[in-house]
């Protein structure tokens, strides 16, 4: 036999080994938590992330699209575009209550992140506390726990009012009803404000001061989806700026 083909055989008899060994001791068997079939162990994304809860296929259907943004000089990073997918899973995790889906937005890029805000306190944009305990958990929390970092419930909201139903102006009144909570200890911290999505801004902005006003030495924010603005929009803001002289 010649040497190429002894060794093509010997690769081929350590794959099957591998597949019997992952299948049997490393890598048991899950189910992915947004189409519930089962997770193959042996595909190249659970080799590379043995611990993903989901499947290549759901991963797939996941389109990141990270994007640096800034908000009054802080600067932030948006790894979605708020799309039909994140919409449809956002609202299975909000509206339907499950919690179980929570870990797949961030899963795949916790490694990274982790790394990148390793010395950050995470402080969660803030949730009507009626809210939470009708879901029995902060959906928020839930998203960016994956990431292991030390979390602070520094901000509150002082009125419950629903976001998605208002207008611009309306937005802008939202962020006079958050406050720093009592315990917020901040002074002097490397501070990650994160949130869901982002939209208008004007909440992520009056949660970033009230972090500045608490003393944070350094201010970062990460969000996992941002709205994208429609076409129409853009275009009569941009001839309104022209009109007005701002660019
Ligand atoms: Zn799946």
């Amino acid at each position: 036999m010649l040497e190429k083909e002894k060794l093509f055989l010997w690769r081929i008899e350590l794959a099957k080994a591998w597949k019997k060994l992952a299948t049997k001791f490393v890598l048991p068997t899950s189910m992915c938590k947004v189409c519930f079939k089962e997770i193959s162990p042996q595909s190249w994304l659970h080799l590379a992330h043995p611990k993903a809860k989901i499947c290549s296929a759901c991963f797939r259907s996941f389109s990141p699209h990270f994007k640096a943004i800034k908000l009054d000089g802080v600067t932030g990073l948006s790894i979605y575009s708020y799309d039909e997918v994140i919409r449809e899973k956002l609202y299975q995790l909000k509206g339907c209550f499950d919690q179980e889906i929570a870990p797949v937005f961030l899963d795949f890029f916790r490694r990274e992140l982790h790394w990148n805000f390793r010395k950050f306190v995470a402080v969660p944009a803030p949730s009507w506390e009626g809210d939470n305990q009708l879901r029995e958990f902060n959906h928020v929390v839930e998203i960016f726990k994956v990431l292991g970092l030390p979390i602070q419930m520094a901000l509150v909201k002082t009125e419950h009012i629903k976001q998605a139903d208002l207008n611009f102006e309306k937005r802008q009144e939202v962020s006079q009803r958050i406050e720093l909570s009592a315990n917020a200890n901040l002074k002097g911290k490397y501070v990650l404000f994160v949130d869901d999505v982002l939209t208008s801004g004007a909440t992520a902005k009056a949660c970033i001061h009230l972090l500045q006003q608490a003393g944070a030495k350094k201010i970062r924010f990460l969000v996992m989806a941002k709205t994208e603005k429609p076409k129409e929009k853009r275009k009569k803001e941009t001839n309104e700026n022209i009109n007005t002289g701002i660019r």
